[in-house]
């Protein structure tokens, strides 16, 4: 695509004008593109926002629609597996936004819902506080936020640290308070198969939440203090940075790229990316023979996130772990959509969120599965605000019952 934008100084739009160019406007990509499929409409469509984006960064000017069809986008990246071109869709719309945001702003009501998102979300102690007022509040709220709020879960118990093959973790921040057991039961699942799996206590929040509601320096900050937190033990020969969640998995091994321009972390930054493995990576290069009978054919219904499989490619890896494990798993219509979930989109979009929450609980149910797995924990307390069935992590199946 030939592209006409004079601001290249700018490195960021020196960069969007890059993948711009590297767009053929085939479409193949409005076929699997969720928003699209639902609404109908080029310009809620990757094509269409790629255009957009064009058009703003040559005119140096937006509208209300242009950040509309934006926002619309779930970032699922489902356009990026389709593209014969290689277009980086994923970093495009995270610029368009950060721009979209300075040319066309937005009403102060919009505005105050994405500060308190950041003001929150990010933040476990205050997240904690939030969701303990919610559920003391719980009789009182609309119908749609009380099904939202996820069911208290027990801490359950983490094995002693004493293995010579040790791994780091992420508790990151909403994932300890809504889904505890996740990486309690990575821990359990690791260290019987001999490696210990250590939590620094100070890492917090990845950044991928500030990064997609358009607040790149506060992800930037969240990036520097989690590599700051983990680098005496990158020094002490830690061998991997293990992701449960997979949205922040994605976001970690993007470190690299998003501090490629910062001379003090360019380099750490690019280390603790090669660094960083999903679960199901680890998992799939051990020996897990002594857990081939565990899931006893139990039927279950996998739903591969987007960032798991659109984001950083690992299709499959899940469902072959748990069938290794015993499960028997069953057929998913149209595996490749995103279940509505994409961070913070069920409150930003909420009508499109329950729509694709609505057609993927259609998907996983049909072939009546006994339990749901997901690979992140953004998408499990979604399902499970309607799914009929336990909607688990995926690692919680590889204990006993
Ligand atoms: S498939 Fe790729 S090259 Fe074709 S229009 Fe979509 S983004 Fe552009
Ligand atoms: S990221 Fe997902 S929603 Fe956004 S344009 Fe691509 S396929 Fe569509």
């Amino acid at each position: 695509m030939q592209t006409s934008i004079t601001d290249t100084n700018n490195p960021a739009i020196a960069e969007a004008d890059a993948i711009l160019r590297s767009c053929v406007h085939c479409g193949f990509c409005t076929a699997t593109c969720p928003t699209y499929q639902l609404l109908g409409s080029e310009l809620d469509s990757p094509r269409g926002r790629i255009y957009l984006i064009k058009e703003m960064l040559e005119t140096g000017q937006a509208t209300d629609k242009t950040r509309l069809h934006l926002d619309r986008c779930l970032t699922c990246r489902s356009c990026e597996t389709t593209c014969p071109s290689g277009v980086r869709y994923g970093r495009l719309i995270d610029i368009g936004r950060e721009i979209v945001e300075e040319y066309a702003p937005r009403p102060l009501g919009e505005k105050l819902l994405r500060r308190a998102m950041l003001a929150f979300i990010p933040h476990t102690s205050r997240m904690s506080l939030l969701l303990s007022a919610a559920r003391i509040a719980r009789p009182l709220l609309p119908k749609n936020l009380k099904s939202k709020l996820p069911a208290r879960q027990k801490p359950t118990i983490t094995p002693a640290t004493s293995h010579a093959r040790r791994m780091l973790a992420l508790s990151g921040c909403v994932q300890p308070l809504t889904a505890p057991n996740t990486n309690a039961a990575a821990a359990r699942v690791l260290d019987k198969l001999g490696i210990s799996l250590i939590t620094a206590q100070k890492a917090g929040c990845c950044g991928a939440l500030n990064q997609h509601l358009s607040d790149a320096e506060g992800a930037r900050s969240m990036m520097r203090n989690n590599i700051d937190t983990w680098w005496p033990h990158i020094e002490n020969g830690i061998e991997a940075i293990v992701m449960t969640a997979s949205g922040c998995g994605l976001m970690v091994k993007e470190y690299g790229h998003a501090l490629k321009d910062d001379a003090d972390y360019a380099e750490k930054a690019a280390r603790i990316s090669e660094l960083t493995l999903d679960l199901s990576e680890v998992i799939s290069h051990e020996n897990i023979d002594s857990l081939s009978n565990i899931g006893h054919g139990t039927l279950v219904a996998c739903q591969s996130s987007c960032t798991l499989q659109h984001g950083q490619k690992l299709s499959g890896k899940v469902e072959a772990i748990l069938q290794r494990c015993g499960y028997e798993l069953t057929q998913v219509a149209d595996s490749h959509l995103c279940c509505g979930a994409a961070g913070t989109y069920t409150l930003t979009q909420p009508e499109l969120s329950e729509r694709l929450l609505n057609n993927k609980l259609a998907a996983l149910q049909t072939g009546q599965p006994e339990i749901i797995a997901t690979a992140n924990v953004g998408c499990q307390l979604h399902l499970a605000s309607k799914a009929s069935v336990p909607v688990v992590h995926w690692i919680e199946l590889l204990e006993p019952k």
